[in-house]
């Protein structure tokens, strides 16, 4: 079983969804806020927004979608999610989650990064290549490397940037599956939207979670319409019977 996740998974958290009705690029333009000419022309702008996002999701809770995700880690053999989400609620949910019934970090393949994490912006020698970081909200903006005194910047993929090969590599590897799940995501975004192609060639049994049509829907086995906070615990109870 392989679960592809987006932003949609969080909205019932709290957390806003890109496009979606109450989307935050209805607010932001993203070409000034989340890519690597925008960190370089005014990093204070962007690590506002970063600092902002970061204090807006600290606030959140997981509900009952990433719950069900984090006890399916420990209810199939050889579990996969894979996210588009930055914001560390399904590792949250499975932290949360009782010992036996939770998903192993190994299990979870964040496609753009953490938003709890960060980097130099130019690599320094004496700083990991990246680490965790959870201060809420930071005292000085831009916050700055303890080590090298230069800036740092978010641990997240920014339009423009290339995903890590290797995320890739074991994405597409989880991708060739029995059953292969998207929820909440609109499926635009490549190579998000890929995966689900190649759990297809590869014969898997493919479902969708949203409330929404995306260009997903007319193409998987099963389109469940609906939030992801009420499908999945109800599919949860339904596998219960099995
Ligand atoms: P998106 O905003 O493009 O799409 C969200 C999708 O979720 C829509 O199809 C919408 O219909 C659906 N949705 C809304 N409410 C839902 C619910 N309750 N249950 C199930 N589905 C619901 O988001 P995306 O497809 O994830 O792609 C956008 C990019 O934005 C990703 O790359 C991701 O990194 C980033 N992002 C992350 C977060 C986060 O970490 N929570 C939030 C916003 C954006
Ligand atoms: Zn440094």
């Amino acid at each position: 079983m392989t679960v592809l996740t987006g932003a949609g998974v969080s909205a019932a958290s709290g957390v806003p969804t890109f496009r979606g009705a109450d989307g935050l690029w209805k607010n932001f333009r993203p070409e000034t806020l989340a890519t690597p000419q925008a960190f370089a022309r005014d990093p204070r702008l962007v690590w506002e927004w970063y600092d902002w996002r970061r204090q807006k999701i600290a606030a959140c809770e997981s509900n009952a979608a990433h719950h069900v995700l984090a006890k399916w880690g420990a209810r199939f053999p050889n579990f996969k999610l894979i996210t588009q989400n930055v914001d560390g609620l399904h590792e949250r949910a499975a932290a949360s989650a009782k010992a036996n019934a939770s998903l192993s970090s190994a299990a979870v393949i964040r496609l753009h990064g953490s938003i709890w994490e960060v980097l130099c912006w130019r690599p320094c020698a004496m700083s990991p290549p990246r680490w965790r970081d959870e201060t809420v909200p930071y005292r000085e903006i831009p916050p700055r490397c303890m080590h090298c005194g230069d800036l740092i910047r978010p641990g997240v993929v920014w339009f423009g940037e290339g995903l890590d090969p290797d995320v890739v590599y074991r994405a597409t590897q989880a991708a060739d599956c029995d059953v292969f799940i998207t929820v909440g995501t609109s499926a635009l975004v490549y190579p998000a939207a890929g995966f689900l192609d190649i759990a297809r060639r590869g014969g898997a049994f493919t479902v969708e979670i949203n409330p929404d049509l995306t260009p997903a829907t007319a193409t998987v086995d099963l389109a469940l319409r609906g939030p992801a906070e009420t499908i999945l615990p109800e599919l949860d109870r339904q596998l219960a019977h099995l």
